[in-house]
Order: structure tokens, then sequence, then C-alpha cells
């Protein structure tokens, strides 16, 4: 069969697979890693294997039930809302982060959309820069910029500086080319390492930022996930330049009712409109019912904020007792700060994987999945080079519900210890255990 310049056969239209993809944006690109290997442990678990899910990085918790109610109540509403989302949430939205971060935002300077990661894509379709990651980074912002046909900029940062980029490698980018539009993407808590920035850190990269006014896309979605609960934000040191991102999904246990927030500052407004436009265009507004509960979720609500610290109380509980337990067998891994994931690095075993004919990261996750049932995202996913022997784990396979139950019986000052852990969030722990094991059998 010969293929035309539009990507279509030649000799039948109803042969809709060309042979050659020659029109595609996304070659080369495959679905998302992080949905990817979702997929692919619910088929291995249908299948009849144990399979221990750490690949996709979902809430294990519920919805705070103040908000499921919410949701009930508002099920009936069926018209389509704002582009930019409804005013009365975009107002509980403002007020939540003035009064949580201090953020100075004003209603008409939020969008809502489904899912932040939507909104990111929209953005760098709109504004025609550079994109800047710093690695490793989430799976998904690289392959959107490769999508739109942006150019990337990598920032590599190294565990020995706790996965932080500093000002000075900021500012001898920005050096080569000054004056180049540019969009920073930082994101805090780290998804994949765990490891977040202090105000320090931060004012020291909005000063740079601020020099060669680059865009701060400032992802702080896993904000309310830091485990001591003192997140800081950049929009604090570069309020002008920085559009915060955050949303439901990571906090709120809500990461399939895609609900994420942008909140501009006003000089960037033009900004904001441009991505209007392309909304408008796209998904026209996010779901009226999940807008409405989401109202709930941002005002302040006792529950809630119990809600929070529990689950805050249990991840950090089980981040630090899984590194430890990593750490114990050699494996270089940083004890988290915020969110639920850890970035192990299984270099000193190299010599005995290399034996078994393994010597990349993919190589890797595929062995460990298939001789333990751990399901876990190799380095390379998240920007690192394919030899580095790293991975990313997310520790929310457990039964979030019956955990925070537990939780909120333990008094305040009681420590989450390894008898609760084993008593109440087994499975992750089984499944390092698994790893250590084989690591052992090396
Ligand atoms: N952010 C989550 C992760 O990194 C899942 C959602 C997604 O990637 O779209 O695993």
């Amino acid at each position: 069969m010969k293929t035309i310049p539009n990507g279509l056969p030649q000799d039948s239209a109803s042969h809709w697979v060309p042979e050659v993809h020659l029109n595609l944006n996304v070659r080369g690109l495959k679905p998302s890693a992080t949905v990817a290997i979702n997929e692919r442990s619910n088929k291995l678990l249908a299948s009849g294997r144990e399979i221990f899910k750490m690949g996709l990085g979902q809430s294990p918790f519920p919805v705070p039930e103040i908000v499921v109610e919410q949701l009930k109540k508002y099920a009936h509403e069926k018209d389509y809302l704002a582009v930019q989302g409804h005013w009365q949430l975009r107002e509980a939205v403002c007020e939540h982060h003035r009064r949580t971060l201090n953020i100075d935002c004003d209603p008409k300077n939020i969008i809502i959309g489904p899912g932040s990661k939507e909104l990111m894509f929209i953005l760098q379709l709109v504004y025609y820069g550079d994109l800047l990651i710093p690695t490793p980074a989430w799976v998904s912002y690289a392959p959107q910029a490769q999508i739109i046909g942006r150019h990337i900029d990598f920032l590599p940062t190294k565990a020995k500086d706790g996965w932080r980029l500093t000002g000075d490698q900021l500012e001898r980018l920005c050096q080569k080319d000054p004056g180049r539009p540019r969009i920073l993407i930082l994101n805090y808590p780290s998804n994949p390492t765990g490891m977040t920035y202090s105000a320090e850190h931060l004012r020291e990269i909005a000063e740079v930022a601020k020099k060669y006014r680059i865009i701060i896309l400032s992802d702080e979605i896993y904000g309310k996930l830091h485990h001591a609960g003192t997140h800081a934000s950049i929009t604090q040191f570069y309020p002008e330049g920085t559009i915060f991102s955050g949303g439901l999904s990571k906090w709120c246990g809500a990461g399939g009712w895609r609900l994420g927030l942008f909140v501009f500052p006003e000089n960037l407004s033009w900004l904001l409109n441009a991505m209007t436009v392309v909304a408008s265009e796209t998904f026209t507004s996010t779901s009226a019912p999940i807008q409405y509960a989401a109202i709930t979720a941002f005002k302040e609500h006792e529950e809630i904020e119990q809600y929070l610290h529990h689950s805050r109380r249990v991840l950090a509980g089980l981040g630090k007792h899984l590194a430890s337990m990593l750490q114990k067998v050699n494996v270089q891994v940083l004890s988290p700060e915020g969110g639920f994931y850890l970035f192990p690095d299984f270099e000193s075993y190299r010599p005995m994987l290399q034996a078994k004919g393994i010597s990349t990261s993919v190589e890797l996750c595929d062995q460990l999945l298939e001789d333990t049932g751990v399901a876990i995202l190799p380095g390379v996913d998240f920007g690192q080079p394919p030899e580095e022997l790293t991975a990313r784990m997310a520790y929310v396979n457990f039964n979030g519900s019956k955990v925070l139950e537990q939780a909120f019986k333990l008094k305040d000052n009681a420590t989450i210890d390894e008898q609760f852990l084993q008593r109440n969030c087994h499975e992750p722990l089984q499944a390092v255990e698994r790893i250590c094991d084989w690591l052992d059998a090396l």
C-alpha cells in the first residue's frame, strides 16, 4: 500500500491507519508512562498475577466526605459554565490561596481546567518560548513541549544537591542568550523525587528569573502534601512573573475528578486571555458538578484541615520508613519531604545487575516487575540518562480510607511507627521487602 503525503493510504478510503505516519506531531512519542504503567499493571492483575501498583502517582486517600456530599448535591448541574471557571469557585480558590500561601490574587485572573495537565499544555501552546525543565521531572512536561514543537533546555540536578535546581545553574543557562523568551517549570514538592525547596532556595531562583524576565510555571500540586505542612511558594518572591498551578488531584484524593487551576498575576493577564481563547475552542469548560463540589474543598473547614493533617502524617511516616528500608540495603535514596514518591538509585548493585543482563533503568524495572510483581517507573521516563539505574516509586498502594481512620484515632503526638505501618499499610512495606530480597539474591 502506498502512502500519499497527508498520510492516508492511496488505494482504499476505508484504511485509516497509514503505513507511514508522515504528518503526526506525536512521532516518536508513546502514551504517557504513568498512564501506561497503570494499564499494564491492571492487565497483569486481571490475568491473576500479584502486582504491587507503585507506578501511577494517584492519591490513596478518599475524597473528603463533605466534598463528596456536595458533588451529590450538585449532580443535576448540567449547564456549561464560564470558560475560565465558575465565578464562585474562582472566588473560593482566590480566598484559599490568599489564606494559605499569601498569594495576592483576583478571581478574574484564575482559570479552572480539566486537570492542570491540560492547562500546562495550553500554556505552552499559546506562549512562544523555550521550556526549561529541571530534571528529574514529571513524565509529561517534555512530551507536551515536543508535541507543540517547543525547544526544551533540560537542567539536570543531582541527588547530592537534594535534586534541586540552583540559581547559579539557571544563571549559566540564561547568560548564553539573555533575551530569549523562556518558561521555567518548577515542581515542588517534587514528582518524582519527593524533595522540595525552602524559601531560601526559592528566593535565589526568583532573583535570576527576575533578572532574565523568565516566566515561572510553579507546579505546586503537591504543596499541601508537604510532610511538615510548611510549604513555601515562589509566588512570594517573584509574584509578577509566576503562574501558580494547583488542583484537587493530589491533596484531595480526586485525580479522576480532573480539576486543575492556574492563578495568574495581573500583569500576565494577556497570557491568561490567550489561554482562555484556546480553552473555549477545546474543552469549553470544566465539568459543572465537579466545580460546584470543589468550592467546598477550597473553603476553610476543620474536617478538611484534619484530613490533610492526617494524610501528611501517614505519608511522612511511610515515606521515611520505606526510604530507610532501602538505605539499609545500600540503595541510595533521599527521605522524602513531601508528596508520595521516592526516587531510589540502584547504582551500587550495577555489577550484579549487569551480570543478569540489566544495564538500564527500563531493564531494571521490567525485570523487577517480572520477578517480584512490583511496578515502578524507570528514571529514563523522568528525563534521566537511560543507563542511570534510578526509578520512581509511588508509595500509594494501600487502603487510604482504612489508614486515615486509624491515624485519626492516634494521639497527635504519637509517631507513625513501624507497627502502625505494618498493621495499616502493609502493601508498600511488602513491596519494598520484595525489592530488598530480590537485590540480595542477585
Ligand atoms: N501525576 C501522576 C503521576 O505522575 C499521574 C497523573 C498523570 O501523570 O497524568 O504519576
